[in-house]
């Protein structure tokens, strides 16, 4: 399966990967993953893409399409993969599409997660990160059991990611309409576009990502 999420800044496209990672068994690979990883781990990728990353902009299109060239060829790779927040630009999809095609495995499915700006600027705000153990919450719609305790570790080190305070997210948004968005257009040209309620329950959104998914199998 190879397939793309698309959709806002909070419409849900990790926690919906992660999901169909483990239901195909396929690698979820989110540039914004990578990126941030290059970034803790203070490697001069990451020191290139932090500057961007802070403001809410993209990352130059030559960093991504690399980091995407190199994950794409690994060998759990090879059976599929589901990709999150790339591509995000008409440059970034035009170099997937002709990266894949020289591979002979074009992309299947791109899925919209559709999710109205009101519902996006709360989950952003409300987003928080165990620092141990990576569960996400939301302390507006999902909040941990015991306030600022994770369920799952335990841990006190719930975060907000230094990218969701209100100047940075209202860039980023800005950012998905302008660049982001028309892609919507280039992928429904090619009969690939699937758009999905992303404002349903998260177990119904994945329900009917995964339908559509066993289509184009
Ligand atoms: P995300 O976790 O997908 O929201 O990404 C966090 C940040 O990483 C974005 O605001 C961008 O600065 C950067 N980023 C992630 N993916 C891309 C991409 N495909 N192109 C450019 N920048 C990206």
């Amino acid at each position: 399966m190879r397939a793309v999420l698309l959709g806002a800044p909070g419409s849900g496209k990790g926690t919906q990967g992660e999901r169909l990672s483990q239901q195909y068994g396929i690698p979820q690979v989110s540039t914004g993953d990578l990126l941030r990883a290059a970034v803790a781990a203070g490697s001069e990728l990451g020191k290139q893409a932090k500057a961007a990353m802070d403001a809410g902009e993209l990352v130059s299109d030559q960093i991504v399409i690399g980091i995407i060239r190199e994950r794409l060829t690994q060998p759990d790779a090879a059976k599929g993969y589901i990709l999150d927040g790339f591509p995000r630009n008409f440059t970034q999809a035009q170099a997937l599409d002709e990266m894949l095609a020289a591979l002979e495995r074009p992309l299947q499915a791109i899925i919209l997660l559709d999710v109205n700006f009101e519902v996006l600027m709360r989950r952003l705000t409300g987003r928080r990160t165990c620092q141990a153990c990576g569960a996400i919450y939301n302390i507006y719609f999902s909040p941990p059991e015991v306030d600022h305790r994770c369920d799952k570790c335990n841990s006190d080190q719930l975060v907000q990611r230094s990218d969701d305070n209100e100047e940075t997210i209202s860039n980023r948004l800005r950012v998905y309409e302008a660049q982001t968005a028309p892609l919507v257009d280039y992928y429904e040209a090619q009969g690939k576009l699937y758009k999905v309620d992303g404002e349903d329950d998260i177990t119904k959104i994945a329900k009917n990502i995964g339908q559509i998914l066993e289509t184009v199998r």
